[in-house]
């Protein structure tokens, strides 16, 4: 038997227990004669001391022990003296009396300390990456993602879903992504896809009367890797039949809500039941369809209350068609010249040419645009942003959507400059009401906003023979703390319907008979069915408040995308490419 507790099981009433411990050694400490060594596994840490007095052969090697070597001791527990009970840790009340201890294997000195404070380059603790789990936050991040996945999975299960898995080696699912491409051995000149989503087979598993479906899949999109995205990712994949958009949104929000509830009390969830807003409404208001509603902020429309008032930077946008916005920025009068400087810098990466403001004063108005603007209609401007003294309006001119995305952009550094966050507040919200296509291509078709396999609203059906681009979505999208978290639909279970959009897009017909099983599928009878996958590692990301994803998942890629620890991508053995029948012609 290699032990009889683990590190972190101990407690004042095993006082007098002989005991064999295993794990790693997280410090030693030489106290005058007695040495202490603290003794780490995934359970905790356990004082071990070794007194000459007790035993000369296990005090020899435990001096001879260093940081990380494994080792397994024997010994007798005790209640730690009076003043030296350390209360951080669980077993902190007792130690254990050591009297033997065997090196089950040595360590090398890790590049990097377990535990340590100091910062460590991430590309050396993903090449460690062994090492890095051993740390307390790592560990918990896995531990909490386990946790997170099995109360998914109980959730569901008690409300009749089934899990099923879908294939890895399959054919391209689009959701807007490029992708991995998997040559085939037994077809030369073929390949599979990876899929971007299960969204077909899922679809599929209701037309073969699943009725409810979910996993845990993996999904595979071939994009540059960011704080929040990853080529490869989980979601939680789900999808129901006989059922309209809120039945959807009803059951994530009452899984996520219980979930948070039970694992997460802590996190204040800043509305129950969670808003569900338009995406007209969200985009003017946020200036981005993932708005961090922890804090207010909100951009105000005055493009009717600018208008002519002399100021050459507002009236010049609104007579090329453009808006003036504006944000009330609580407290910020408080800003010094060059932090303004900041913002207005900070406002061009986004296409924004400057940034106006007017500082608010318990005297007066404050600003270089008042002598153009006139005191009367800046009061009025003023006003209905909401602005009070000790405040600044920032204002944002040109057009829609350069404006639009930048007091976004404005809105949500402002939020953190002014430290209006709370972390421990969990803002959920769905966006609803998305239109079905995006801004319309120079070719003449439509993007789909979401993906292809997203109804229209019934009553827009008919708008899609004249204004397309004015049909209205069933698909929503899951938003926390300024994260999109997950996203959905109802879904096209028409095979006319589905034929249109294709056209929409512009699918020639060699790319549409691709699809063809879908609509031969549709033909066989398909219920009226829809769903979402919220990205559980965006989701562990926001629980564990971590600031990208790459922290909650065991085994990342780095931003480049490679897998330093393994050493992928790789080059393959001649072999191995002739057989998949690939070339590789090397660039300059
Ligand atoms: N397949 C979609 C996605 O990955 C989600 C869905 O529509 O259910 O975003």
């Amino acid at each position: 038997m290699y032990r009889t507790h683990t590190c972190g099981e101990l407690r004042a009433q095993d006082k007098g227990k002989e005991v064999k411990l295993a794990g790693w050694v997280n410090a030693r400490r030489d106290h005058g004669g007695v040495i202490f060594i603290d003794l780490r596994d995934r359970y905790g840490l356990t004082q071990v001391a070794f007194d000459p007095k007790r035993s000369k052969d296990a005090w020899k090697i435990a001096d001879s022990v260093r940081p990380e070597y494994v080792v397994q001791v024997t010994g007798t527990v005790r209640h730690r003296p009076k003043g030296m009970v350390n209360k951080k840790i669980d077993t902190g009340e007792v130690e254990v009396d050591g009297n033997g201890i065997d090196v089950l294997h040595k360590a090398k000195t890790p590049p990097f300390e377990i535990n340590t404070d100091e910062e460590v380059n991430e590309d050396v603790r993903l090449e460690y990456r062994y090492l890095d789990l051993r740390g307390e936050r790592m560990k918990n991040n896995v531990i909490a993602r386990a946790k997170i996945a099995k109360f998914i999975r109980n959730f569901l299960d008690e409300r009749d879903f089934v899990e099923i898995e879908t294939p890895i080696l399959t054919k391209s699912t689009p959701e807007g992504a490029r992708d991995f491409i998997v040559p085939s051995r037994q077809q030369p000149g073929k390949f599979y896809a990876l899929p971007q989503s299960p969204q077909q087979y899922k679809q599929l598993l209701m037309v073969a009367g699943m009725d409810r479906y979910y996993q845990l899949p993996r999904c595979f999109r071939d994009e540059d890797h960011r704080g929040d995205r990853q080529a490869e990712f989980t979601q939680l994949d789900l999808e129901m039949s006989f059922v309209e958009r809120d039945d959807v949104l009803n059951l994530a929000e009452e899984l996520f809500t219980s979930l948070v509830t039970k694992l997460y009390p802590h996190k204040k969830l800043l509305k129950k039941p969670w808003p569900r807003l338009s995406y007209d409404e969200v985009v003017l208001t946020y200036g981005t369809d993932r708005p961090d509603l922890r804090f207010g902020l909100e951009i105000v429309e005055l493009s009717d209350e600018a208008r002519g008032g002399g100021f050459a930077v507002f009236d010049d946008a609104l007579s090329h068609g453009g808006v003036v916005r504006a944000i009330a920025a609580t407290g910020a009068a408080s800003f010094s010249r060059s932090q303004i400087d900041e913002l207005s810098e900070y406002v061009k990466e986004f296409g924004a040419k400057g940034l106006a403001y007017i500082v608010v004063e318990e005297k007066g108005l404050k600003s270089p645009i008042l002598k153009f603007l006139g005191e009367e209609r800046a009061k009025s401007i003023v006003k209905k942003t909401g602005a009070a003294p000790g405040d600044i309006v920032f204002f944002g001119a040109g057009p829609e959507g350069v404006v639009r995305e930048s007091m976004g952009e404005l809105r949500t550094e402002l939020g953190r400059r002014l430290n209006l966050i709370d972390r421990n507040l969990l803002a959920a919200a769905f966006i609803i009401d998305f239109p079905l296509f995006e801004e319309r291509k120079e070719d003449g078709h439509y993007a789909p906003s979401h993906h292809m396999f997203t109804a229209p609203r019934p009553e827009d059906i008919k708008l899609l023979d004249s204004d397309p681009h004015k049909v209205r979505s069933w698909q929503y999208d899951m938003v926390w703390n300024g994260y999109e978290v997950g996203g959905g639909s109802i879904r096209i279970h028409d095979a006319e319907v589905q034929q249109k959009i294709f056209d929409l897009i512009g699918f020639s017909e060699e790319r549409t008979n691709e699809f063809s099983h879908m609509l031969r599928a549709f033909d066989f009878g398909a219920p009226p069915h829809g769903g979402i996958a919220p990205g559980l590692d965006r989701i562990v990301m926001i629980l564990q408040d971590e600031p990208n994803i790459r922290e909650v998942i065991p085994f990342p890629k780095n931003q480049r995308s490679e897998d330093r620890m393994m050493g992928a991508p790789s080059p393959v053995e001649p072999t191995q490419l002739k057989e998949a029948h690939i070339k590789v012609v090397k660039e300059a």
